[in-house]
């Protein structure tokens, strides 16, 4: 089996899956006791916390752990939303994934404006397209660091510049980018940013919400006294430390990685020479990722005979793949019909090989129905 659906989620590292294990089994206390048995447990939790915030230029009473990716973006708009009640306006993308776009639907029908920024037709929200949108009744700005169906990366800083001087808060939605691509939030002046362990070869139902300190938001979770009192419920011990081993490898190799990535995009576009398709997304991409539309095909069955083959890649978004309509971030990018319903997404990860890159293009010109090279 070849895997190349790694923007939906990665292998476990197994370094974080062995870091997980005594936490799992003998280090199975509460971390929130008070006796000498939870010692160990709480060490952890605040060493993963370190490590975290350390790979995104973050201090570490920064860092609050969720449930994964959903669980921060709702966090993030739901909270910013309601702490102000003099600034409600909310800006966010029409390509956003759901877990923002359902959040800010939810606010919405509190009462709330939201306003939805279309993309350019390569995939980017520009500080052009915000500074048009954007007033002083602006509480928040959410705009995904890198898009999870065509791969295309947002000009974060000029957004946060204009997010700012309009005295709003600036939200990424980073879950494809974390660990991927270098982030440093005080470089970039993020306020808040979303991110999720699995798809960073690390555990599934794990995440964090990086918030500035200084940020006024109010708690998720109502119950216990966990994360500052802001997100209550007893910590996930095992999958927290698994995080922070899963992120720390991660950045350590990201530059070799994307390096080697890239070499394998070009591998396989290299074997679709003379297609009828289109790359979607901008020049600035997450390394490994292919948005391709065939004109004239259909995504579906191209994903099938793929899989008939042994290779997995994806028509869209995984949360959508049930859904055979045209995903809402190829309509935000306008892309015409006849090429958007034969889009495929490859994206390729750590654990792939030059020659996985190589049967993949081969097995696609050949599903898609061009001649063998
Ligand atoms: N945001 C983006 C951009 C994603 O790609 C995903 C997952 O596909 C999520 C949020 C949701 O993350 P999680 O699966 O951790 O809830």
């Amino acid at each position: 089996m070849v895997y190349a659906d790694n923007a939906a989620t990665t292998a476990l590292d197994e370094s974080a899956y062995e870091a997980m294990r005594p936490y799992l089994l003998s280090e199975y206390s509460n971390a929130s006791q008070p006796y000498s048995f939870a010692r160990q447990p709480k060490k952890a939790i605040q060493e993963a916390r370190e490590t975290i915030a350390s790979c995104i230029g973050a201090l570490p009473e920064e860092i609050y752990f969720t449930s994964g990716g959903t669980e921060s973006d709702n966090w993030a708009i739901k909270a910013s939303a309601f702490s102000d009640p003099d600034k409600r306006a909310m800006i966010t993308s029409a390509f956003e994934h759901h877990a923002v776009l359902n959040s800010c639907a939810a606010i919405e029908r509190l009462g709330y404006p939201v306003a939805y920024l279309w993309p350019t037709s390569d995939g980017t929200i520009t500080s052009e397209n915000l500074e048009g949108c954007i007033s002083d009744n602006t509480r928040l700005v959410s705009i995904m660091f890198a898009n999870n169906e065509i791969g295309s990366i947002q000009p974060v800083k000029d957004l946060c510049k204009v997010t700012h001087s309009h005295g709003a808060l600036f939200h990424t939605d980073a879950v494809q980018a974390v660990g991927h691509i270098r982030i440093d939030v005080r470089e970039l002046e993020i306020d808040l940013l979303s991110a999720s362990a699995h798809k960073f070869n690390g555990p599934k139902g794990i995440g964090f919400l990086y918030v500035r300190n200084g940020v006024d938001f109010s708690p998720y979770m109502d119950g216990g006294s966990q994360e500052k009192g802001k997100r209550a419920g007893t910590e996930n011990v095992a999958a927290i430390v698994a995080m922070a081993v899963a992120l720390k490898r991660n950045c350590e190799e990201i530059e070799t990685t994307a390096r080697r990535l890239v070499g394998y995009e070009d591998i396989v576009i290299g074997e679709l020479e003379g297609l009828d398709f289109i790359r979607n997304g901008s020049k600035e991409h997450l390394p490994g990722f292919l948005s391709l539309s065939f004109r004239g095909k259909d995504g579906e069955a191209i994903l099938h005979r793929m899989d008939l083959q042994g290779i997995c890649i994806s028509t869209g978004a995984a949360c959508d793949s049930v859904h055979t309509q045209l995903s809402h971030v190829l309509k935000s990018i306008r892309l015409s019909e006849e090429y958007a319903l034969g889009t495929v997404r490859i994206t390729l990860g750590r654990n792939n090989t030059e020659e996985d890159a190589m049967l993949i293009g081969k097995t696609l010109r050949k599903v898609i129905g061009g001649k063998v090279k």
